[in-house]
């Protein structure tokens, strides 16, 4: 569809923007609906993201998302938060309201979790392991509080301080005490107990990290078990592999990836996105 005078925009806010796959994935929905709109990229540096925000208010955008670095650094240029980005403490998407004003909200933990919803029944009960501690991972950590009845929640972090920081901020939603905090070297017994094992750091992504994983200990891995990597390209890492070679059922970034912008879209346009855009 060729941009009209009527055309809507939506934007993505991030510094680097160049990687996402966001637009793709966006502009495949509004092609495959017929929806008269347009999802762009721009790359905000930190000290204009006050300004980017209230430019988004004066265009009357569709609506936005919001990735690193500025997740969180946009809160306060916001005028409203829903629960769950209060929660989670970062916004991933921003909706404009009838009335003008900006709503964030954070559609990464419903995205997180849509690939986990047919497991439901087997993580009821049982234990799961979060390698890392950053913004992915306390979406994780919402969505795991608040959808299932694990046994137990360990976080296992190269800094196990910033875990624990993490854990007390979630203290509220964790009234069963699950949240534990284990650092490398003690979470060989966690991860062999665990059902759930989900990769949240950037180890296995494509370019640096690529040879590496979040838990070198191959042995450990066993059928029964779901490894999750929110990392995404390459669509198999490390960790994956490793943990699919012992028999443990693999799930990709990709399947999040598509649920956090298929969240996201139907917040701006009322439509469920399509599930088969070829991503
Ligand atoms: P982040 O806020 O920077 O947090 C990264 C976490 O990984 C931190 O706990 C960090 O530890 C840890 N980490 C980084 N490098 C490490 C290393 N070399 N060894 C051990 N731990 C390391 O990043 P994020 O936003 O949470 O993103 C994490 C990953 O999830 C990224 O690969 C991102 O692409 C992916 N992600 C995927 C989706 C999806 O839709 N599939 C959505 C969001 C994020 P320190 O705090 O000690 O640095």
């Amino acid at each position: 569809m060729t941009p009209t005078a009527h055309t809507r925009l939506a934007l993505l806010l991030g510094d680097p923007v160049a990687h996402s796959r966001s637009p793709a994935i966006h502009n495949a929905a509004f092609r495959a609906l017929g929806i008269d709109a347009v999802y762009l990229a721009s790359r905000v540096a930190p000290d204009d993201l006050g300004d980017a925000v209230a430019g988004l208010r004066a265009l009357g955008v569709l609506g936005a998302n919001v990735t690193i670095p500025h997740k969180q650094a946009i809160l306060p240029h916001l005028d409203a938060l829903t629960p769950v980005a209060e929660a989670i403490g970062a916004v991933n998407t921003v909706v404009p309201q009838p009335d003008g004003t900006l709503l964030g909200t954070n559609t990464d933990a419903a995205g997180f979790f849509e690939p986990l919803r047919p497991h439901t029944r087997q993580l009821n009960g049982a234990e799961a392991v979060v390698f890392g501690a950053g913004g992915a991972a306390r979406a994780v950590v919402y969505a795991l509080l608040t959808e299932v009845r694990l046994a137990r929640l360990t976080l296992v972090a190269r800094a196990p301080a910033k875990a624990t920081a993490l854990a007390d901020d979630f203290a509220q939603l964790d009234p069963r005490r699950l949240l534990a905090v284990l650092s490398n070297d003690d979470a060989s017994a966690a991860v062999q107990g665990a059902t759930l094992l989900v990769n949240a750091t950037p180890l296995g992504m494509h370019g640096a990290y690529e040879a590496e994983t979040p838990w070198p200990h191959a042995a450990d891995f066993h059928a029964g078990q779901i490894a999750y990597d929110l990392v995404y390209t390459p669509a198999e890492t490390r960790f994956l592999r490793e943990a699919a070679a012992r028999g443990a059922t693999p799930l990709g970034g990709m399947a999040m990836l598509i649920g956090q912008a298929a969240e996201a879209f139907r917040l701006w346009t009322g439509r469920t996105m399509p599930e088969d855009l070829g991503f």
